[in-house]
């Protein structure tokens, strides 16, 4: 568990450290671990606070199951950057269980289902095209899986416990020296001296001053620029939100079905079904059982499972659907826009950034 953390980083010092992290999400974490592995002062600021639990951050990266799949969308294909982010991530796992610590990545591969004859001779095509990809022909895929056209199977996919995956990132970061700091709200940055950047707190009081300043704060609104007079600099994301859905009485899926429906077990008798693309803010009141009815299509046993538990997030993305990683002004980053992949690419998106990080002095 981490709450407070032993520091490589003396915050009160003149001197400005090399790099603040706005946001201890997926990102922001895999950013303060990634740049402190290379040497650079980190000072992570989070606003949320849950010592108690270990780490879980306040947004979407607080779900409680994440699936590790790149073979996304209805072609089923995948973006050369999800298979790196997967490799990165299984690497990250590797690494974290060598320092001792419980990440909660799991490699069960994953399902995916198509819904028709011409989507499953497609995906077939590329399943013979794939070393990674197994096609299961209709009638070979086991019960109670309904899949009357066959499945795809990645063998390389998986499911992460993300309060787990959080808080060994947490303790990872703080063991190669990054700082991290829960229960504090960034409000606004300005500009320092010689190009730093000063962060300031709710009653406007300075927390840390940085060369550069990350903003890693998911689906919330970025904080204010001030000084300058000029406009702010943040990209404007789109957000949805959706939910996860915790049933009981529920057959274990041996292996998770992954797609914008997506389900995985995580104890016997149990299943965390996800989805749901609704524009941030527009309630449904239906959406649990909505998601349950429209998920038992692929794993009947759910419909007749009870729901203990439902979480709502949010998420943001922009056209493409890819992550957000630049430089919005000299010195000030956004790294974000992860949409449904934050768990399946923070951590090559955060090497990357951290091999541009190098330490100022
Ligand atoms: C329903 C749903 C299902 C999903 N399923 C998957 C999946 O299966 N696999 C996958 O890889 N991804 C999945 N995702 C996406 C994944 O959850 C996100 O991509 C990821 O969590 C985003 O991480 P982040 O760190 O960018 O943002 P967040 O996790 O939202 O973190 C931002 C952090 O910034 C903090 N913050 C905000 N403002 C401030 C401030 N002013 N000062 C200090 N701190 C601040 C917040 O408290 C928060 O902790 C899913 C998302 C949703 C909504």
């Amino acid at each position: 568990m981490v709450t407070a953390v032993p520091c490589g980083v003396d915050v009160d010092s003149p001197v400005p450290v090399d790099l603040a992290i706005i946001g201890g999400g997926v990102a922001g974490l895999s950013l303060a671990r990634a740049a402190a592995m290379q040497g650079a002062r980190v000072v992570l600021l989070e606003q949320s606070e849950d010592a108690a639990v270990g780490w879980r951050g306040g947004g979407a990266s607080s779900l409680p199951v994440a699936l590790l799949n790149p073979w996304r969308g209805r072609k089923g294909d995948a973006h050369e950057d999800d298979l790196r982010g997967l490799a990165v991530t299984w690497r990250w796992a590797a690494e974290l269980e060598g320092e001792g610590l419980e990440p909660g990545a799991v490699r069960t591969g994953v399902l995916r289902i198509p819904s028709s004859a011409r989507q499953a001779a497609s995906w077939r095509e590329r399943c013979e095209a794939e070393a990674s990809l197994i096609w299961l022909p209709a009638g070979s895929v086991p019960a109670p899986y309904h899949a009357p056209f066959g499945a795809m199977q990645a063998e390389d996919g998986g499911r992460i416990d993300a309060a787990a995956w959080l808080t060994a990132l947490a303790a990872s970061a703080a063991r190669h020296g990054a700082q991290l700091r829960q229960g504090v709200e960034v409000q606004a940055v300005e500009h320092g001296v010689e190009g730093a950047w000063r962060v300031r707190g709710e009653d406007g009081g300075m927390l840390v001053e940085a060369w550069r300043v990350v903003s890693a704060v998911g689906a919330d609104a970025p904080p204010r620029v001030q000084g300058g007079g000029e406009p702010a600099p943040w990209p404007t994301w789109i957000r949805t939100q959706g939910e996860e859905v915790r049933i009981t009485g529920v057959p274990t899926l041996p292996w998770p079905i992954a797609g914008g429906l997506y389900g995985a077990s995580v104890q016997e008798g149990e299943a965390w079904i996800g989805g749901g693309h609704r524009p941030l803010g527009e309630d449904d009141p239906s959406a649990a059982t909505n998601l349950r009815d429209a998920f038992a299509w692929s794993y009947p046993p759910v419909a007749e499972g009870t729901i203990l538990e439902v979480w709502h997030g949010a998420r943001a993305k922009r056209e493409g659907a890819r992550p957000d990683v630049r430089e919005v002004a000299p010195g000030l980053w956004t790294f974000g826009a992860f949409a449904g992949r934050g768990f399946l690419c923070a951590a090559d998106e955060a090497e990357r950034f951290a091999r541009r990080v190098k330490p100022m002095q």
